[in-house]
């Protein structure tokens, strides 16, 4: 069983009770696309166990995000034809930490496209149509369950 918060958002996305585009998971952790993307495929990587931040969390919690970071990322790239990504997490109010369970940000790079950070607001359909293709990826990879 995982530590759970009943009034949080992200562990209402891992429960079910809130729907999200998954984009992989495994007994320790729930990766799932970024409602509001500042690159075409940003997904989260969060542990199953509820904590606000990566310091109050555990150590193997924060291990067992980086392996699914790891786990996920080479697969995500090749699924959209990034060329890169940036891995970020803010810790904390003045860092823009603004949904209190830990989670990393994966933000897919294109060549020859915008670094920033600033949202895209894409529709609901075409972020239907990012999940559809990291997910035939990680089934092609053997990495969907
Ligand atoms: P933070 O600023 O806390 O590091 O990032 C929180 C992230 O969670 C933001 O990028 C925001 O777009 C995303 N987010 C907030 N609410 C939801 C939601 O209900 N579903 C999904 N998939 N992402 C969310
Ligand atoms: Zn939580």
């Amino acid at each position: 069983m995982h530590t759970t918060d009943k009034d949080c958002l992200f562990c209402k996305i891992v429960a079910g009770e809130i729907p999200s585009r998954k984009v992989f998971e495994d007994e320790h952790t729930y990766c799932f696309l970024d409602i509001g993307p500042v690159s075409e495929g940003h997904y989260l990587v969060i542990p199953k166990n509820h904590a606000v931040d990566l310091q109050s969390g555990s150590a193997d919690d924060a291990c067992y995000c980086l392996r699914s970071v790891h786990a996920t990322a080479g697969a995500v790239m090749e699924a959209l034809g990034a060329t890169g990504y940036n891995l970020g997490l803010n810790h904390g109010v003045d860092a823009g930490q603004e949904v209190f369970h830990t989670h990393f940000h994966i933000m897919p790079r294109y060549a020859g496209q915008t670094r920033g950070f600033t949202k895209l607001s894409p529709a609901d359909h075409e972020l239907d149509i990012v999940q559809k293709k990291i997910q035939a990826k990680m089934e092609e990879k053997g990495l969907w369950n």
